[in-house]
């Protein structure tokens, strides 16, 4: 009997331990095509499956990073040692540091709160208690389960809203939307922790003039299986097609919608894929997806509260704020209606958050800084909510590590996003998308306005 039950532990133990996705002696490279030359022999190495590229779509001198099993690793450096393309390994052994990014860094007293730490990167259950705990230690802080995942997991964040009983601006804030991004929820939870307990001024007034909707993990099924299966898996965990995968492909892919590409907005009309068997696989119909449909129809019961004055929706990685709409080029800028506000928003934001610690974030269109995309949460969410202020963030790094960005980072990437957030408030507040709901700045914007209506009606 107690053979058989050692036995069985065995099993499981070992069946938990072989579905997991090893990487070992994967070699991550940096590529830099010079030339359209180069970049049709990146594109055979693509789509002949030689390696896992860590960007979806890539031109003449985009850094592109391609990593390589050790299987192909030979025919890989042949193809390119053939076509006089110049390739950097970046990473000797991506499970090595897979397995780097999951020991803590040395922490200090304030990078915890309550259960939770930044000095770590967390699973999906942790960040769930976590939200709990905070709910029953702040009267301000209301959990909400915005709907269910494919797998039923709920999709769960935190209401802050002190004084209640003032009219206030909503900003909602959305995280992990892809799977591997692991700094996203890091972040996020970094932003709900100061809201919760910074006696900084600025963070005060941002945390207490706004009611924020927060979800750390929109994508909990996906962010699950980074933790059980495999570490770079982007999308959701929509069940397979039929079809097994191109050669070269490991069939799982063939699982999964891209939810940044799912959403019911140009759908698929752009920088996403049919093939179910890719990393922007846009789905077989617009918002098939119930996480797209759960983050959908709670925005649009933000916009029917009233007053929905930002949407953010974070990334990694390449350090960027991108402006909306993300399908257009640069003449369709202006569609969004008010694209040169949004883009001095971001600079603004981007020149605080280089300020802290140098580190630079680009902003633009996604045809600028990325590609042209198609089906984004933060581009449906600008056109059918009509939001003011909508943007994807992508978070660092530049692709040094790229989604396996050490625990050490996470701190200072919260940081100068924490420093970003503020200053893209104060220049909205600036551009006057709101005022201040406390009763003397209420009374200065209404003489403000009174007057200069009267000003305006003496000139006309
Ligand atoms: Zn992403």
């Amino acid at each position: 009997m107690l053979l058989k039950n050692v036995l069985i532990i065995l099993v499981i133990v070992y069946t938990i331990d072989a579905v997991k996705k090893s990487y070992d002696g994967y070699k991550l490279y940096q590529i830099v095509p010079k030339d359209e030359r180069e970049v049709d022999i990146l594109n055979d190495v693509y789509y002949s499956n030689l390696g896992e590229f860590w960007v979806e779509y890539f031109k003449a001198k985009d850094d592109v990073k391609v990593m390589v099993s050790p299987k192909n690793l030979e025919k890989f450096q042949e193809v390119l040692r053939v076509g006089n393309v110049e390739a950097k390994e970046i990473i000797g052994d991506v499970q090595k540091v897979i397995n780097d990014q999951l020991k803590p860094a040395t922490s200090r007293a304030s990078d915890t709160y309550l259960s939770y730490s930044w000095s770590a990167y967390h699973d999906l259950d942790a960040i769930y208690k976590w939200l709990d705990e905070l709910e029953t230690n702040h009267t301000e802080v209301k959990t909400v389960v915005m709907g269910k995942s494919l797998e039923n997991r709920d999709i769960k964040g935190i209401i802050i809203n002190y004084h209640p009983e003032i009219n206030k601006p909503i900003g909602m804030i959305e995280g992990t939307l892809h799977a591997r991004e692991w700094i996203s929820a890091a972040t996020v939870t970094w932003f709900i922790k100061e809201f919760l307990t910074s006696t900084d001024p600025q963070i005060r007034a941002l945390a207490e003039n706004f009611e924020w909707h927060v979800f750390p993990v929109v994508n909990p099924d996906g962010y699950v299986y980074t933790f059980t299966d495999n570490r770079m898996w982007r999308k959701n965990r929509s069940p397979a097609s039929a079809k097994t995968c191109a050669e070269g492909v490991d069939d799982d892919m063939s699982h999964g919608v891209d939810l940044n590409r799912n959403f019911d907005f140009e759908w698929a009309t752009v920088g996403a894929s049919n093939d179910s068997c890719t990393n922007t696989y846009a789905g077989p119909s617009p918002a098939s997806e119930p996480e797209t449909k759960a983050i959908a129809e709670y925005a649009l019961s933000l916009k029917n509260k009233g007053n929905f004055m930002y949407y953010l929706s974070y990334h990694s990685y390449t350090q960027l704020i991108i402006v909306p709409y993300s399908h257009v080029q640069s003449d369709g800028a202006l569609l969004s209606g008010n694209y040169g506000d949004m883009f001095e928003i971001a600079v603004r934001g981007s020149d605080a958050m280089r300020r802290r610690n140098g580190t630079e974030y680009r902003v633009g269109l996604s045809v600028h800084v990325l590609y042209p995309m198609s089906g984004s949460s933060f581009d449906w969410v600008k056109y059918y909510t009509n939001v003011p202020i909508s943007y994807l963030i992508e978070l660092r790094d530049l692709g040094e590590y790229g989604f396996l960005l050490p625990p050490e980072q996470i701190i200072p990437t919260a940081l100068e996003n924490m420093d970003g957030l503020i200053e893209m408030d104060r220049t909205a507040r600036s551009l006057r998308y709101y005022a201040h709901t406390s009763g003397a700045s209420r009374v200065l914007v209404s003489a403000v306005v009174v007057a200069f209506g009267i000003v305006m009606s003496l000139l006309g």
